[in-house]
């Protein structure tokens, strides 16, 4: 076979092109950090206003609270590690393939909703009649167009609801009833409410009211007035572990989003709507500044709208998102009582996982591919 001169010209051109590219293993290679007191602040950049072209990064939550070392058994460290890499790796890979921040918060959080582990959907709390009530709520960055649900009980994927609503409703929540027959008509997996049960969560219900009873009893001997806030506001409820379920990311176009998926609190009456579908309090994104989710107690974070007051401050005040989530967590919410904690990601990438309790399960993975999961504080 005779070889025309163009194409041995063609193909010394390509193997020099080829051999200045740089080794795409080498840079997808991953470093995993699972240190528990490594720094809980990634910077990306030194300078805030320098935007990184291509730029991406997730952060997820899996809920905070008293999450005690000496509390854990080392399987059970194991499995909430393994799901939380599970569901970021799903949502990076996302991004890294340029897909939405929407997409990769929404498939990073139906991970978790699906996993009993969490608060969210299936292992869901229960609430004092015996019950899963799901909320989820869920905003894009770069319209600032968001969507909710709460008291939910038939829904598999609570966030996949909230998304519905935001991109095929006029409104931005729905509760109870009516979100149910809107996901029917959206055509969303529907499973009867006992899908939801986990005899762990109930048996934790069951110690709460065990408890709740007593409180009510003491309550008696003190202020009888404040008996109703006493019960709800137990100092079993404040003190267990949340485990709420949310996601910040930054896709490579700039976009930011956020979400969050809760059952609540356990024993929760009435009724009772936490932050997590409350826009602003549980979840808030905004390209211009920063993306957020919150896990703690809800009454708090809805009267310190913590996520949009974390924005807000990058905002007017013109401070960094780090600055801003330790202002908010280390002294607004405890000023009022509140406990809990924000997992964040600015237009930047920069990551924060700010919290105020002995714990709060978390992953974040940049642009790199590196990888980090924490669980306590220290
Ligand atoms: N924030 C949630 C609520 O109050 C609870 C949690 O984060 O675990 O409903």
């Amino acid at each position: 076979m005779k070889l025309s001169p163009l194409f041995i010209f063609s193909f010394f051109l390509l193997s020099f092109l080829i051999s200045c590219t740089p080794n795409s293993n080498q840079n997808n290679e991953e470093q995993i950090n699972t240190t528990q007191d490594s720094s809980n602040t990634i910077q990306n950049t030194d300078n805030q206003n320098e935007k990184i072209a291509d730029n991406f990064g997730i952060v997820i939550h899996g809920g905070a609270g008293t999450i005690l070392r000496e509390n854990m058994t080392p399987e059970k460290e194991a499995e909430y590690k393994a799901k939380l890499e599970e569901a970021i790796r799903t949502g990076h890979k996302i991004l890294a393939e340029g897909g939405s921040s929407l997409d990769a918060v929404e498939a990073t959080i139906r991970i978790m909703e699906d996993s009993p582990l969490f608060n969210a959907a299936k292992g869901a709390v229960f609430t004092a009649d015996e019950k899963n009530e799901l909320d989820a709520s869920i905003m894009n960055g770069a319209d600032k167009a968001a969507g909710a649900i709460a008291g939910v009980t038939t829904v598999k994927n609570p966030i996949s609801l909230a998304r519905q609503v935001m991109e095929n409703s006029p409104h931005v929540m729905m509760a109870g009833k009516g979100a149910e027959i809107f996901a029917k008509a959206r055509g969303l997996e529907l499973v009867s409410p006992d899908y939801f049960y986990t005899q762990s969560r109930f048996d934790a219900l069951q110690k709460v009211k065990a408890k709740d009873e007593n409180a009510v009893e003491l309550d008696h001997d003190e202020d009888s007035t404040k008996k109703d806030q006493t019960n709800f506001y137990d100092p079993t409820i404040k003190d267990s572990k949340f485990g709420t379920v949310g996601c910040a990311a930054l896709d490579k176009n700039g976009n930011l989003a956020a979400g969050t998926s809760t059952g609540g609190m356990t024993n929760k009456k009435y009724g009772r709507v936490g932050d997590a579908p409350i826009i602003g309090a549980g979840t808030y994104a905004n390209n211009a500044t920063c993306a957020v989710s919150s896990t703690g107690w809800g009454e708090f974070f809805i009267r310190n709208i913590v996520a949009y007051d974390i924005s807000a401050m990058i905002e007017y005040k013109n401070i960094t998102l780090a600055e801003a989530a330790k202002e908010v967590i280390q002294n607004k919410l405890p000023a009022l009582g509140g406990n809990g904690g924000i997992i964040a990601i600015d237009k930047n990438g920069n990551v924060v996982m700010e919290f105020n309790t002995a714990g709060m399960y978390r992953a974040s993975m940049n642009k790199d591919g590196e990888l980090y999961i924490g669980i306590y504080e220290k």
